[in-house]
């Protein structure tokens, strides 16, 4: 066999494993076909973080005049944001492919595909492998509606050359929120159309009521409880159609209706890989497929797109099978982030999901900074907390700085801690964090009509 490891995709999880297993002394192969570091680096996180930055600089120039600064607000570059968030990449991009060749990976920028259960075409030539791991990520879909080819997707929005005046963003998972946050924080007429009544199913209802109103405060126009129904264009503009008899005339209509994983013209049924019906590779707690040899992570396998579990993946498949650590990742507690404006983390299980007699902390306030800017922001703040055990099994919060506190917070929850912990650690002042350690009113307890207080 030409190596120990193939490694097909150099995304977040690729690029993990391959390096990891290579340090651990493996002979490694890894083919990227299109830009190292994969969808977070290049079309994902990375980028849409930088543009809501640029979003949120708009906002602050506002909010200076609250403490005095004489700013005028001049109009954004869009070209220049791009051209700066183009050079950050292409040198984390650089980055990616050192670390893989210091560790001493071959490099292939090719695709590859199965011939059989060992052997790969990867750019023509053929290569042999005693364990293969795929992790080809995946891609953005598109509603099968009339004039669907007429909207963008995610990977299209980050090389716009110009910004649209007025965008349509379809969905109301994270990707759209955000870039609702993004658009209209440049200053874009945006509009943000969902089937549900609130955006983010599956977040704690709190955050999505919360998140529904910061919307609308930060002027995105919500269309909730609507699907659309075509596109056309007239007169250069697009004119989606709505189920509510609407039509919403824009310069650019964006689906962020979910995403796919990338396994068309992959060969696996050459290697007798299965698949579920969405395509996404099914494996074991060991990220093992139905063929032992073979490992699929990250985003292929379609449980819990994230890139942090993507890289933990591929650490974890490297360490097992090279370095004589067998061990798996566990999807519970797992914290994440929707970086709208202002974000929402949380990590836990929202009040949905809580066991009768849970009691339930909420807390909702005016940020300090915006006490004095005027601007109408509200951070809410949750927490559910066993009513048994006492142990804290949900913190949620809606409001700036929330990723930063909450993955703080993911580790005294993942250690087991509970309110009387929380409680006995001293805040630090003056912060939002600290009222998570001063939460003393209950707000109510879950399957009881009437809280205590
Ligand atoms: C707009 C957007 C924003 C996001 N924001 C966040 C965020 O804030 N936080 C977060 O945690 N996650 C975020 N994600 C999700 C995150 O990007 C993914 O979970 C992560 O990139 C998954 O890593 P992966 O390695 O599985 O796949 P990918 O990063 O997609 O990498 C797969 C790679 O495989 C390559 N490839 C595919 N097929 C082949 C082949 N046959 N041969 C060779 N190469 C191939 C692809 O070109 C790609 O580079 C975001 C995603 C999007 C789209």
């Amino acid at each position: 066999m030409d190596f120990d490891l193939f490694v097909i995709g150099g995304g977040s999880a690729g690029v993990r494993c391959g390096r990891i297993a290579a340090g651990h002394g493996a002979r490694v192969g890894i083919a990227e076909e299109r830009f190292w570091g994969g969808t977070c680096v290049n079309i994902g996180c990375v980028p849409k973080k930088f543009m809501v930055y640029a979003a949120e600089y708009g906002m602050n120039a506002d909010d200076a005049r609250g403490y005095g600064w004489d700013i005028a607000k001049g109009g954004h570059d869009w070209a220049a944001l791009i051209a700066a968030k183009d050079k950050e990449i292409a040198r984390l991009n650089g980055i990616y492919l050192r670390l893989l060749n210091q560790a001493g990976a071959k490099i292939f920028e090719a695709k590859a595909r199965f011939i059989d259960a060992h052997t790969l075409d990867v750019g023509g030539a053929r290569v042999t492998a005693e364990k293969i791991v795929v992790a080809t990520g995946g891609h953005p879909t598109r509603l099968d509606i009339p004039g669907a080819e007429l909207g963008v997707v995610s990977d299209d929005i980050f090389y716009l050359k110009e910004m649209p005046k007025r965008v349509a963003i379809i969905g109301g998972g994270y990707i759209a929120v955000e870039f609702a946050g993004i658009f209209a924080g440049l200053g874009a007429q945006t509009h943000l159309i969902y089937r549900q009544p609130l955006p983010l199913r599956g977040f704690d209802e709190d955050l999505r009521l919360g998140l529904a109103e910061a919307l609308t405060a930060n002027g995105v126009i919500i269309h909730r409880d609507v699907t659309p129904e075509s596109i056309a264009e007239v007169d250069g503009e697009k004119a989606l159609a709505l189920s509510d008899l609407s039509v919403l005339n824009v310069d650019m209509v964006f689906f962020a209706t979910g995403r796919a994983p990338n396994v068309a013209g992959l060969g696996l049924d050459e290697a007798g890989v299965s698949v579920a019906a969405n395509g996404a590779i099914a494996v074991d707690a060991e990220l093992r497929t139905n063929v032992p040899h073979i490992y699929a992570i990250g985003d292929v396998t379609d449980r819990l797109n994230l890139t942090p579990v993507a890289t933990a993946e591929g650490h974890a498949v490297a360490d097992s099978l090279f370095g004589n650590k067998p061990r798996t990742v566990s999807l519970e507690n797992v914290p994440t982030a929707v970086f709208s404006i202002p974000p929402i983390a949380t990590v836990g299980i929202t009040e949905d999901q809580a066991p009768d007699g849970a009691r339930v902390f909420v807390t909702k306030f005016t940020p300090m900074r915006h006490q004095i800017t005027g601007r109408p922001r509200r951070t809410l703040m949750k927490l559910i907390v066993d009513g048994r055990s006492d142990r804290v099994l949900g913190a949620h919060m809606l409001g700036e700085d929330a990723p930063e506190i909450i993955q703080g917070l993911a580790v005294a929850i993942i250690a087991g801690a509970t309110k009387a912990d929380f409680d006995r650690t001293i805040g630090i002042h003056p912060t939002a964090a600290e009222e998570f350690v001063t939460l003393r009113t209950q707000t109510r307890i879950v399957g009881e009509d009437v809280g205590g207080e």
